[in-house]
């Protein structure tokens, strides 16, 4: 790391443990977002990290957004998982977007005026793109949008979406619009109650005879599996890595602070063998994980291909997040599982990253795809 990246990490530690610790709790019992944190994230550049200065932002890139979403993770996971998918929308739209489309919407999600939201997920099966059944067609100088999206992040908290439907057949029967809250035939649904991630928001956007504007259309006609991709793989995967990988951070704090403290046979259960395994194992997955989650940032800001390694990392952190979070709370012994203490909660946090941004099963697909591209006959 850089001495700029170091400070980076330093400003967004003081911001998270001083802005976002005191209103974890609230978080617990709404299950809502605090909106009104940001424009404080938009003034150290924490909504418009990857957004181009000319647009609003910061344009720092991704191991810069990688650095800040670890660092808010390990205080709050709530908070970094509404982030990335808000910068999966400030990606869509700065890959995608007309020079209108992006003075337009990406500005007001750099400075941090309304969250971004990014619906591919239909209640027909997240992982199954091409069969979603949200559907629009072109009428005169308006697609009319009809259907529903289900699990979106932000649903709730954004004035406009990044929507996927679907206009034709197989994977270039897809398309992508930015749709407003305020078109006709645009409204939120239900707002989920979920187990972890709490302070996210999670809801429904529901689609009726929905009037969306030709200008509106983000990219060609039909390249709506491109935008989803794209989107998906290197911002929506990267930024799921990155929640996780401050949970992990959590792990590993909770898990030797309290070992260190709780006294057994007259001193700390840090002294028991079986003990420091578990740290060990810890702070090697930790390690790991950083690794491949910062790798696979600093190739995205290289410009290299890097899908294979968004899989890897999102997959394989997600996967060590919940296992360590598992090994914190046995550490504690019953406290674990109090919700006085912070460790049920990451618990709770890493079982909810495995199916967002796309399932483990998805990802390991991907992954095989490039084991076997070379023995492909
Ligand atoms: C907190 C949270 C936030 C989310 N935010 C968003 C968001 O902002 N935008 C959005 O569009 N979606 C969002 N989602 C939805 C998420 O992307 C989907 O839930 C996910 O892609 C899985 O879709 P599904 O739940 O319909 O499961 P399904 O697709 O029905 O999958 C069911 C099971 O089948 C397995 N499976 C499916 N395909 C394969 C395959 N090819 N090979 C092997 N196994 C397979 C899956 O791994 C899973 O175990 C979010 C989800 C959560 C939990």
């Amino acid at each position: 790391m850089t001495d700029r990246e170091n400070l980076l990490r330093k400003v967004v530690r003081d911001f998270a443990e001083s802005e976002i610790e005191p209103k974890v709790e609230a978080m617990e019992q709404t299950g809502e977002f605090p909106v009104e944190l940001l424009k404080s994230m938009a003034r150290i550049g924490i909504t418009g990290i990857i957004t181009p200065e000319a647009y609003g932002g910061v344009g720092l890139g991704y191991l810069a957004r990688m650095i800040i979403l670890e660092e808010l993770g390990r205080v709050c996971a709530a908070i970094p998982m509404g982030m990335q998918v808000h910068h999966m929308a400030c990606a869509a739209i700065n890959d995608f977007g007309t020079e209108e489309q992006k003075k337009k919407y990406l500005i007001p999600l750099a400075q941090g005026e309304t969250m971004g939201c990014v619906a591919v997920t239909d209640p027909s099966g997240g992982s199954d793109l091409i069969g979603m059944q949200t559907h629009a067609e072109l009428k005169g100088d308006k697609w009319i949008l009809n259907g529903r999206k289900c699990f979106i992040s932000n649903s709730h908290t954004s004035d406009f979406w990044v929507v996927i439907a679907n206009t034709g057949e197989g994977s270039k029967g897809l398309s992508a619009f930015i749709v407003r809250k305020d078109f006709p035939g645009a409204k939120v649904g239900r707002k989920e109650n979920k187990m972890g991630l709490r302070g996210a928001n999670t809801g429904e956007l529901v689609f009726d005879d929905c009037e969306v504007p030709n200008d509106h259309l983000l990219g060609a006609a039909g390249a709506g599996f491109v935008v989803a991709g794209k989107t998906i793989s290197e911002t929506g995967r990267t930024g799921m890595a990155a929640v996780s990988l401050g949970i992990l951070n959590a792990c590993l704090e909770e898990a030797a602070k309290f070992a260190s403290e709780r006294i057994l046979y007259g001193k700390p259960i840090s002294e028991l063998q079986a003990i420091r395994f578990y740290l060990a194992e810890i702070y090697t997955d930790l390690d790991i994980c950083k690794l491949l989650c910062y790798r696979v940032s600093w190739m995205k800001d290289q410009g290299m291909k890097c899908d294979t390694e968004t899989a890897l990392a999102k997959y394989y952190t997600c996967d060590r997040a919940l296992y360590c979070a598992k090994k914190a709370i046995e550490i504690h012994g019953s406290y674990g599982i109090m919700k006085e203490y912070k460790v049920q909660r990451l618990l709770r946090d890493a079982m909810v990253t495995i199916p967002a941004g796309g399932t483990a099963e998805v990802a390991k697909a991907a992954i095989a795809r490039t084991v076997l591209a070379p023995y492909k006959k």
